[in-house]
């Protein structure tokens, strides 16, 4: 198998970049918006106190005071973007915790707020595969119509043992159930994952992946897992009772996983950052570009590309 020519780009792997100036022609920009929600695994409605490695403070914006509107939002970062970055377009970027947990009027609302700004081409929420029942899908994709639509599920692992272990819950059952329920809409579906959660081996991390190399997930996030003060993975990090990954297994875990990909899956993301007011460990994880180019080292050493070993049914 050779690079596929559809990405357009210099990488090994399909980033969000060429995805979106492929299918837009233009630097399109995420925006990212805190539209002041909560989470049913913080407030007791599922579970209190969240999952383990989740620090609940929200976003900078809501840490520094009073949320401005999502309109006032959006031109504050579409003005950065256009002059720093040339932005041509912006998705939505419903960001903070759970952003389809609310009346679904609500939504309706935030949502529409967003669209109707200037150059907005899209939305992408992102949320619990627990917290979208079907008038929600409804509702992302009547907005297909006009719109690029993504759906961002949190699963972190496929297997129940570690999700309980980490507290997010759900079972990976649910999880399976949204992206059948969403899937053959419109809506682009984006997974996010995270690499190192406790008691996991690489096989178990390669066996997430392979499950959703199997399903119509349209795009993925690939998170290290930070043990991060006021967490209580940074607790348990702090008291010697979990060991976190070093760099060069990361890079080795996301190469193998890159590799089984689909060709047409889009990579979001592919390390953690942020957080650097309560960031405890790993200590490569601070610096990720230097993990980006370990990746991308790490590919060009072993002359392979995502979805070099990944197998259609029937192939
Ligand atoms: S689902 Fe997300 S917001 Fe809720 S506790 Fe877990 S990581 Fe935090």
């Amino acid at each position: 198998m050779s690079k596929p020519a559809f990405w357009k780009n210099a990488k090994r792997y399909y980033d969000l970049k060429s995805f979106w100036r492929n299918r837009f022609g233009c630097r399109v920009y995420k925006l990212p918006i805190d539209a002041g929600f909560t989470c049913p695994n913080r407030d007791g409605t599922v579970a209190t106190g969240g999952c383990i490695y989740c620090d609940g403070r929200g976003s900078r914006l809501r840490q520094a005071g009073p949320l401005p509107s999502v309109t006032e939002q959006i031109r504050q970062g579409r003005e950065y973007y256009r002059k720093h970055r040339h932005a041509g377009k912006f998705i939505a970027y419903f960001q903070t915790f759970t952003n389809t947990y609310g009346p679904i009027d609500l939504l309706r609302q935030l949502y529409d707020e967003a669209l109707a700004e200037e150059d907005m081409i899209g939305l992408s929420v992102g949320t619990r595969p627990d917290c979208i029942p079907d008038d929600v899908i409804r509702l992302l994709e009547n907005n297909t119509k006009q719109f690029h639509v993504w759906l961002e599920l949190g699963l972190q692992s496929i297997h129940n043992k570690t999700l309980q272990v980490i507290n997010r819950g759900h079972a990976a059952e649910v999880f399976l159930d949204a992206v059948q329920r969403a899937s053959g809409k419109n809506i682009h579906i984006c997974t996010h994952i995270i690499v190192g959660l406790p008691g996991e081996t690489r096989e178990d991390i390669i066996e997430t992946a392979r499950v959703l190399a199997t399903l119509p997930v349209h795009g993925i996030k690939i998170h290290a897992l930070l043990a991060l003060k006021g967490t209580r993975m940074g607790d348990l990090y702090g008291q010697g009772k979990i060991t976190l990954m070093e760099k060069d297994d990361y890079v080795q875990t996301v190469c193998d996983i890159l590799e089984i990909l689909p060709t047409e899956m889009v990579i979001q993301r592919l390390t953690a950052d942020g957080y650097r007011d309560i960031f405890l460990a790993p200590p490569w994880a601070v610096n990720k570009m230097d993990v980006l180019n370990a990746i991308d080292g790490e590919l060009d050493k072993r002359d392979t590309y995502q979805g070099i070993y990944y197998h259609r049914k029937g192939d």
